[in-house]
């Protein structure tokens, strides 16, 4: 108990030094990842609150209802578009409408319905549309009971991906989609990664991470080609009179952003850098001359996890030795005494051997190995 006292007291201080904790317990950071498995150091994702029918705490509100604010026409006038019983209603002929703010990769929350009274049929029929970045249309059609393309129906990557389903409902009724867009990443006329979409219809995946191949036309493959990182959101009016309401988008980052946390762009020279800022921080909080010699020993342990430089190991050494001291020092039933905390340096050297930062006869797992043998400090499996 004193030692987890003690534990909790290094803890406590550590967070107010700059809320890093002391520990080594899942596989501590390599090549591509700055962080250790469960490391308590990893920054925790924002908080955002997401209540019933309502968008996230940190959405973009692009409709509700009660104004089209968020909105102007291709040309930069007003929406010409109108609110009709709380809902905003395609104008024919008045061209699409497209949002005042530019976004990137984005989650994207739209209801539309198309036009109760069926008319017309394959693409003439509730034909709207969501595009993405102005650049990538997600089709929106009354795909019910139609036979339309399977590359242009509702839920399609048009002209490029049927959806996986058809999951449209009856017209008139109101039907979500929720999308999920990243961009292609390029390095100057080179792509890099290319974008993608999923999408949700009514619930149902309808687009599984499909990676774009061009820029939406019709009839034609057009291959990709740079954009801006950000532009408008557009809504496509194709003549029908589609109905559209609760639009919110939240911005989100690229898949390809983060270097440091493994995935498809993991960088290991941003990878060593994020590790030496880590070990760096953590060794200022360090403390190597704590009475408690287990707790300094373990904080310094967690430092070399990050970043096994020669001077962090001195101080390992120089830790082991004193703490290997004071142990040789107890009798037996203070040994026992403080078993939980022999067995938990033990483990802590289990993962850094394993993880290849300590050599397989490494010393202080061997005597601490040694003292829990000769003391029965472990039942035997
Ligand atoms: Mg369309």
């Amino acid at each position: 108990m004193r030692f987890c006292i003690n534990l909790m007291a290094a803890g406590v201080a550590i967070l107010a030094a700059g809320a890093l904790r002391a520990g080594v317990y899942g596989d501590t950071p390599d090549a591509r990842h700055a962080w250790a498995v469960h490391d308590m150091n990893r920054p925790r994702p924002p908080v955002v609150t997401a209540e019933p029918g309502l968008p996230p705490s940190d959405a973009v509100v692009l409709f509700d209802g009660t104004s089209l604010d968020a909105w102007v026409s291709k040309d930069g006038e007003p929406c010409k578009w109108r609110i009709v019983d709380g809902a905003m209603k395609v104008v024919p002929k008045t061209g699409q409408i497209q949002t005042k703010q530019a976004f990137g990769d984005c989650h994207l929350h739209l209801e539309w319905a198309s036009p109760a009274e069926v008319k017309g049929s394959g693409q003439g029929r509730g034909n709207s549309g969501v595009f993405l970045m102005g650049m990538h249309e997600v089709q929106i059609l009354d795909s019910y009971n139609n036979d339309a393309y399977a590359d242009g129906q509702a839920a399609s990557v048009y002209a490029e991906n049927p959806p996986l389903v058809n999951a449209c409902r009856k017209p008139g009724a109101w039907q979500t989609y929720d999308i999920i867009f990243h961009q292609p990443v390029w390095e100057g006329e080179t792509l890099k990664y290319p974008g993608s979409v999923t999408v949700l219809h009514n619930g149902v995946l309808a687009q599984d991470h499909w990676e774009l191949e061009g820029l939406t036309t019709h009839c034609r493959r057009r291959p990709l080609a740079p954009y801006p990182a950000k532009l408008p959101l557009a809504l496509q009016d194709h003549g029908d009179l589609v109905r559209f309401r609760n639009i919110w988008i939240r911005e989100i980052p690229s898949r390809y952003a983060n270097t440091t946390h493994g995935g498809p762009a993991a960088n290991e020279a941003d990878v060593m850098a994020l590790r030496k800022e880590t070990a760096m921080k953590l060794f200022a909080a360090a403390n190597p001359d704590d009475q408690n010699k287990r707790a300094a020993l373990s904080r310094m342990l967690e430092v070399v996890s990050y970043d096994k430089s020669e001077e962090h190991m001195r101080v390992v050494l120089r830790l082991r030795d004193a703490y290997l001291r004071e142990l040789a020092g107890l009798d037996t039933r203070q040994i026992k005494d403080r078993k939980g905390e022999i067995i938990a340096v033990r483990n802590e050297c289990n993962v850094l051997i394993r993880n290849k930062v300590f050599p397989e006869e490494c010393k202080l797992r061997a005597e601490l190995q040694r003292i829990i043998n000769e003391n029965a400090l472990e039942k035997k499996k």
